[in-house]
């Protein structure tokens, strides 16, 4: 498959992805190579890294525990204490193996070990395949808040294996799938309707089509001045739901894809009261959402503390919230203000 390029690094598959690897390592003279994995990608992904991807030699593993909540600073500073540990200096490579929590963290503590080493994301989660460890955003978790503390700093490069998706979940798959179906809905109508049809939403033509996607909008805006809000449609809601829930043990925790399906549709519905979106797309946004994503149940009071953590969004501005909107399916617009009343009706069209 061919390589995606992206402004100051490439995307590579399979075999390509493996031969740029190891011409890259052997040119760059790096003083350690570590490695950083959590439990579940130590066990399936590590062996076949090291058997079948990484021909140099590599120094030291580090291992995290795997999971939404432990993205926050402290897993930071025991990779920190590692790298420093391990004698990791300013030529050292930190190569992030895992999904998106692992490439998010493991990105922001390059970034920012001795003021920035390099990193190469080898994402193993859907997810992370087609969205996270693309386009180098950073960073982790303040307490339930997401993303709040990070930097954007591009990896070396991102290199792709689809063998890593076999032992992945079925539930974190279609996570995954929700980002897939955002591609779609922000720049690409076409994309939308092939990919909502099909089931086969793992298959590399369509995984190499939205890594595509998000890149072409990234490469037009690295540092989220504009055009790259529209990669949030969904989010803005769906983080509040996904922190909601996150700090709720009485909620279940949604996985990210899951929590921005939901935020999808509400945020489909808010579209349609004031952006134009026909009510025929978002019965169809809705629908498909629904097909592949259970319901979640939310009371009154869930709904009222959802929308109290909105003032926490990072698009925020001088005190508003800005919404990410859909004109159409393919056409986002961003930075809209949503009057309060509309939450609500959001959140019953979603019930009904
Ligand atoms: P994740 O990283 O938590 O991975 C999901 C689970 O699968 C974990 O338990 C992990 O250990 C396990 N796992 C990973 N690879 C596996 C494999 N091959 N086989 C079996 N198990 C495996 O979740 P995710 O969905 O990959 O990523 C979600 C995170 O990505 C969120 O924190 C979200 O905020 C972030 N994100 C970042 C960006 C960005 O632009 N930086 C974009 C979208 C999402």
């Amino acid at each position: 498959m061919e390589s995606i390029i992206s402004q100051s690094y490439e995307v590579h598959f399979g075999e390509l992805a493996k031969a740029a690897l190891k011409q890259h390592i052997a040119k760059s003279g790096y003083s350690k190579v570590f490695v950083l994995v959590d439990e579940n990608t130590k066990k399936y992904c590590l062996p076949f890294f090291k058997k079948e991807i990484m021909a140099h030699p590599i120094d030291s593993v580090f291992e995290i525990a795997s999971g939404e909540e432990n993205k926050n600073i402290s897993t930071c500073t025991k990779v920190w204490e590692m790298l420093s540990n391990f004698d990791g200096d300013r030529k050292s490579l930190l190569i992030n193996l895992g999904g998106g929590v692992l490439t998010d963290l493991g990105g922001f503590v390059a970034s920012t070990f001795k003021r920035g080493i390099d990193f190469i994301n080898i994402p193993t989660t859907l997810l992370s395949i087609v969205d996270a460890s693309v386009g180098g955003k950073t960073g982790v978790d303040l307490g339930v808040l997401k993303n709040q503390i990070g930097v954007i700093n591009q990896p070396v490069m991102v290199l792709v294996f689809t063998e890593f998706l076999k032992t992945l979940e079925p539930r974190q798959r279609v996570s995954g799938y929700a980002e897939m179906l955002k591609h779609g809905l922000i720049s690409d109508m076409e994309y939308w309707n092939q990919l909502k049809e099909t089931s086969s939403f793992t298959e590399p033509d369509s995984i190499q089509k939205s890594i595509a996607i998000k890149n072409k909008v990234v490469l037009q805006d690295p540092t989220e001045k504009g055009l790259r809000k529209i990669l949030n449609f969904g989010h803005t809601l769906g983080h509040a739901i996904e922190s909601y829930c996150l700090e709720n043990p009485e909620k279940k925790t949604l996985l990210h894809g899951e929590a921005i399906a939901v935020g999808m549709i509400l945020e489909g519905y808010l579209s349609h009261e004031l952006k134009g979106l026909s009510k025929l797309s978002l019965d169809e946004i809705k629908t498909t959402f629904l097909q592949y994503f259970e319901a979640v149940h939310f009371s009154d009071d869930d709904v009222d503390a959802i929308l109290k953590l909105l003032k926490f969004d990072k698009k925020n501005t001088h005190g508003d919230v800005n919404f990410v909107l859909l004109q159409s399916i393919g056409e986002a617009v961003s930075d809209i203000k949503v009057p309060e009343e509309l939450f609500q009706k959001a959140f019953a069209y979603y019930r009904e």
